[in-house]
């Protein structure tokens, strides 16, 4: 698959011709090339989306909403090359493409189609002063969305769809690493016919492309979602030119299970939000702490449960783990294995390289569960981003607590219990921006996402990311 940029309704080579590799994490080879964008492409996208903003801005809501919609129906339509593309560019299993990665793009579109017609501002009557005020909110302009590789058209539409409904034109960029389904967007959009320049895709790394987008001093908002340390750096350039940001970085999940849990109902969803997407999900719980009267019954039933996972061929559909993204993520997380004894830890199952028939030069790992005595340990402190978790029990709920708060992150975190004046106590204390209780990945698109702490800024969902793509302006009027 030759990949190539979409500009102003078109699919166009970079200018400068530099291409990268594209790889099949599943057989560790090359399949084919995405443009390594510059600034130049750059340039053309935003003159593009320059072009096309003030017609879109004044675009009727229902227009907007019509031609997202029809977006999201041709995502549906079009679910087995959508979910086979990005199964082969990212190693994840065709069944979770299927069932999750896809429907939930088009959700993207069709949410936002529907909630844009419900998006209002306020008014104050300032009493006794004769005057009203109302609040217009207007679209920002040209804004830059950058995306990363685990979920990648899930969260390439989940930044797009809302920007687009506000009625902003957009310059985005996909991860270099998983460039297939966005490629294949820019038909879907021309098919549904958004207008030209509504929505540019330019392709190429984070150095080049996407640092050419945080620095255009015209793209006036960047929304990112991606690693702790891009999104200080993207920070860093966009503070100074007062652009806006939203910032979804990354997670140290606590996943806190305790005695008077739905034991078979913790454990089956346990091993989904430790192993889901080969543990490549933003909101997996990386660190599971246990409540020490059942802490050896559950060690036992989990290992249990997790040998009887089957990692293999992404295209098979009894496949639960397939491969990890690239080499030098494989490489990463296998690094933080290695690490384990050295630092207390104990692997209890897992920890080794798996050779797949027929694809022995894929990437692939065993899900790991490393027995850990101490939260400061680097296992517990780092993001690993892969198929490994750590467990340790605790006594009090103080512990538990303590425990679940001691890391620099602040994303999610899942709790299994049945008290109600526990889930209330965890629910207000946990430092976090998403709590689960009894559940884990339940979303509802209108609800608020994102973290506190070194997990990021603002919030994506709902009316907060109409109001993020949105400036507020005050009308104050006396009469
Ligand atoms: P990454 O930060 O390396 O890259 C993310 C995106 O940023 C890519 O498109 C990349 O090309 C781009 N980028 C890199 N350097 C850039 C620069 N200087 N300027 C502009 N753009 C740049 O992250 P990744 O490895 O692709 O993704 C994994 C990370 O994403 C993990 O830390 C994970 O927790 C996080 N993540 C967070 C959420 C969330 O919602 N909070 C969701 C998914 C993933």
């Amino acid at each position: 698959m030759k990949i190539q940029n979409y500009i102003n309704g078109k699919f166009v080579n970079p200018i400068k011709g530099n291409w990268l590799n594209n790889y099949n994490p599943a057989i560790g080879e090359v399949y084919g090339q995405t443009p390594n964008s510059t600034k130049e492409d750059v340039e053309e996208a935003y003159k593009a989306a320059a072009e096309a903003f003030p017609k879109w801005s004044n675009t009727s809501l229902e227009k907007r909403s019509k031609i997202l919609s029809k977006i999201a129906d041709l995502i549906l339509d079009k679910i087995d090359i959508l979910a086979e593309a990005e199964s082969k560019d990212n190693g994840k299993p065709i069944r979770l493409a299927k069932k999750v990665d896809i429907p939930r793009a088009a959700s993207n579109f069709k949410f936002f189609a529907n909630a844009i017609t419900q998006f209002s501002s306020e008014a104050h009557e300032s009493v006794g002063l004769n005057a009203i005020n109302f609040t217009l909110r207007q679209s920002i302009g040209i804004v830059g969305c950058i995306s990363p590789w685990n979920l990648p058209l899930y969260l390439f539409t989940w930044k797009i769809a809302p920007a687009i409904a506000a009625g902003n034109c957009v310059v985005a960029k996909p991860s270099e690493i998983t460039p297939a389904t966005a490629y294949l967007l820019g038909e879907i959009c021309t098919e549904a016919g958004l207008p030209k320049g509504v929505l540019n895709i330019v392709h190429g790394l984070g150095t080049s492309t996407g640092q050419a987008i945080i620095e255009h001093p015209k793209i006036k908002a960047i929304s990112f979602t991606g690693g702790t340390k891009t999104g200080a750096h993207i920070a860093k350039i966009a503070a100074p030119m007062f652009k806006k940001l939203s910032l979804e970085l990354g997670g140290k999940n606590p996943n806190i299970i305790f005695a008077d849990c739905d034991y078979q109902k913790m454990l089956a969803t346990t091993v989904r939000s430790s192993f889901s997407n080969q543990g490549q999900i933003c909101l997996c719980g990386s660190r599971i702490l246990i409540e020490e009267t059942i802490y050896e019954k559950f060690k036992k039933d989990f290992i249990k449960k997790v040998s009887e996972l089957k990692v293999g061929h992404p295209s098979e559909e009894n496949t639960d783990l397939g491969a990890l993204v690239s080499k030098e993520h494989l490489e990463k997380v296998k690094s933080f294995i290695d690490i384990a004894e050295k630092e207390g830890g104990k692997i209890l199952f897992g920890g080794n390289k798996v050779e797949v028939e027929n694809s022995k030069n894929g990437y692939y790992l065993q899900p790991t569960i490393i027995e850990v005595s101490d939260n400061k340990c680097k296992l517990n402190q780092e993001e690993i981003f892969g198929p490994v978790v750590t467990i340790m029990s605790f006594k009090t709920d103080e512990e538990a607590l303590t425990l679940a708060n001691d890391t620099k992150y602040g994303l999610a975190a899942t709790v299994w219990t049945n008290n109600l004046n526990r889930t209330m106590q965890f629910s207000k204390q946990l430092q976090t921006g998403i709590v689960w209780v009894n559940t884990w990945m339940l979303r509802d698109l209108r609800t608020a996402f994102g973290g506190v702490k070194n997990s990021g800024v603002g919030r994506e969902g709902g009316f907060e990311a109409l109001r993020f793509f949105t400036e507020p302006k005050n009308i104050c009027i006396q009469y």
